[in-house]
């Protein structure tokens, strides 16, 4: 049998204004988590968390589950449960497309049966950099290394798509701050946001800063540390956010589960995380807790403390 959770308002999750001006819901829902979940079980989360107050979506094509996404947005539209006005749709350009910018965009938005991207980013910053189907142990032999050259003709064709309508809003994701310089440098339209792992034990001070220094939102992926990601990418060394015992205090003294510390404290700093989940209990407590009462002033300033500079998506492929 189903289980019946809550729904939640979507008037009451904050939203951050970029600076176009568009206002983004300042959480998310990821729709990567690991290769055992198939893709018709995400667009069913995906379906179910809209109907749930969900507003904001984090796709991209390398996730292979674009075209399952689309239908589940086409069937809550259809039902009347939101219009495409209400959401907030993500869309990724995959490394071994950096040549063919609007053909990628373009199959995005077949895929998702959408006429625009609120937003749309180049998923890392080099070309060919684990091309889809290349042996996940082992580096791609036509991986390139950041040119700024190459970079700035992809984002050239990026900006191409705002002027042509195909998306709102375009932006960077896994770039580092003298990247970002370089960028910001030769950019006609300057990314929106950049998209960067942000968790309690992998703050990125600097990296965090300077963006926002600079008016670009980051949006913080594998917010809770994510526990489920690929064994090649885990180490022994790795901190488990959820285990921190600063996160668990902090759990104790409001009675929520750690993970939706990690959530609570990442609205408060000003990052929009995008949890995956595909479990109704997780993904509507993810949404209800940044609706609740916050984390204090003091307990947001001894976070600072869990930072252990713990990467976890290290692409070593
Ligand atoms: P997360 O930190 O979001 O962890 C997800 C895992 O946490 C799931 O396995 C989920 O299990 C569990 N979980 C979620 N909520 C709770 C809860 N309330 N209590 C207990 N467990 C919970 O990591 P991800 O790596 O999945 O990152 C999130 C998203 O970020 C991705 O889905 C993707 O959209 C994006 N991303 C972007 C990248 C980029 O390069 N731009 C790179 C990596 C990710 P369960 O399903 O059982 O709830």
């Amino acid at each position: 049998m189903k289980e019946q959770v809550k729904s939640i308002d979507p008037n009451l999750v904050p939203k951050r204004t970029l600076y176009s001006g568009d206002k983004i819901p300042a959480i998310g829902l990821g729709t990567f988590g690991s290769d055992s979940i198939t893709h018709e079980k995400v667009a069913a989360t995906v379906k179910d968390a809209i109907k749930g107050g969900y507003r904001h979506i984090d796709c991209a094509a390398v996730y292979l589950n674009e075209s399952h996404i689309g239908q589940a947005l086409k069937e809550v539209m259809d039902e009347g449960v939101v219009t495409r006005e209400d959401l907030w749709i993500t869309g990724k350009l995959w490394n071994d497309k950096h040549k063919e910018v609007e053909a990628s965009c373009l199959q995005t938005l077949k895929d998702l049966q959408l006429d625009y991207l609120d937003l749309y980013l180049v998923h890392w910053p080099f070309p060919n950099y684990h091309a889809p189907y290349c042996d996940v142990d082992s580096r791609n032999p036509d991986s390139t290394p950041f040119n700024i050259d190459a970079f700035m003709e992809t984002w050239k064709v990026m900006e191409s798509l705002l002027e042509k309508g195909l998306v709102k809003n375009i932006g960077t994701s896994n770039v580092t701050v003298p990247k970002m310089k370089l960028i910001l440098e030769r950019a006609t339209i300057k990314p929106a946001v950049n998209e960067m792992e942000l968790h309690p034990c992998f703050q990125q001070p600097e990296l965090f800063d300077f963006m926002v220094q600079n008016g670009i939102q980051p949006i913080g992926y594998s917010p809770i540390g994510s526990p489920n990601r690929p064994e090649r990418d885990k180490t022994e060394e790795d901190a488990i956010d959820t285990e921190d015992p600063i996160v668990q205090k902090i759990a104790k003294r409001l009675n929520i589960h750690p993970a939706t510390v990690c959530l609570k404290w990442a609205v408060q700093r000003g990052q929009i995380p995008i949890p995956f989940s595909v479990n109704p209990r997780n993904y509507m407590s993810n949404l209800e807790c940044v609706t609740t009462e916050p984390i204090s002033t003091e307990e947001m300033e001894e976070m600072k403390t869990a930072d252990k500079n713990s990467r976890l998506i290290k692409g070593q492929v």
